[in-house]
């Protein structure tokens, strides 16, 4: 499976979970490459940024930086050896991230498959925009999807960032959250609207401040915090932001 590559091999780290509901929790993160969707501020952009795609993103505007080498930040990697790796670490809870990880879904399924081999006691998150359809096995196999729709502020246009049959499949499945990035009144109402025509209930979202590091979310937390209050919604901390910016493989 086509992974995201860290400068001493595949992106695969043992961490906290930053957001959502397993937000503090230790897990093994396993990123993977490729994503369906090019949003303007994505800090994954290592994923599918590649050279010779015409997507514009808000890094172009930083001097240095360019476009990445897709053989300089992706690494293919057999099923046998991702599972090794992640089952080296003390660590029974796995994050599969991305870009989009639903997009190689089938091997992410042997992935999972091979670690509960081992230890039945691994439990696997899931991280998607929500624009992928799960197969029946992969809604069966994984623990917890946290869904993250992705809003205007993306620059995406809606048809791409919102897909109402994989969205309607994850409001059908318990085990799925949603979790949304907010800065401004306009992100509120957005979510509120988006909740509101999926029938989303309440206590399954979670709303995050936006920001890169603990200044922009400490400015962005009080009017997320009051939409919170007022809405019944989950208000959500991005610990990773806090503890490491935005380094990578933390
Ligand atoms: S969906 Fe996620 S990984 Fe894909 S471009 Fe948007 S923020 Fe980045």
């Amino acid at each position: 499976m086509l992974l995201a590559r860290l400068d001493d091999g595949p992106e695969i780290f043992f961490t906290l979970q930053g957001e959502g509901v397993s937000a503090g929790l230790p897990a093994v993160f396993v990123r993977s490459a490729l994503c369906n969707l090019h949003c303007r501020w994505c800090d994954t952009d290592h994923t599918w940024n590649f050279e010779g795609t015409p997507w514009t993103h808000d890094k172009d505007a930083t001097p240095g930086y360019r476009k990445h080498r897709k053989a300089d930040v992706t690494l293919e990697l057999p099923i046998a050896e991702v599972i090794a790796r992640v089952a080296a670490f003390p660590c029974r809870r796995v994050v599969l991230t991305g870009g989009e990880p639903l997009i190689q879904q089938d091997a992410w399924l042997e992935v999972v498959a091979g670690l509960r081999a081992i230890d039945p006691a691994y439990r696997f998150e899931m991280e998607t925009n929500g624009t992928r359809t799960p197969s029946a096995a992969c809604l069966a196999t994984i623990d917890q999807f946290n869904v993250s729709p992705k809003l205007a502020n993306s620059g995406m246009e809606e048809r791409l960032r919102i897909a109402p049959e994989s969205i309607a499949s994850f409001v059908a499945e318990p085990k799925a959250w949603f979790k949304f990035v907010a800065r401004d009144d306009a992100d509120l109402s957005e979510i509120e609207s988006f909740t509101q025509r999926f029938a989303i209930a309440s206590e399954r979202v979670l709303v995050m401040p936006e920001g890169r590091d603990a200044t922009s979310l400490d400015r962005h937390a009080p009017a997320i915090a009051a939409a919170c209050i007022n809405h019944g919604w989950r208000f959500c901390d991005r610990l990773h932001v806090r503890l490491w910016g935005d380094r990578r493989g933390v």
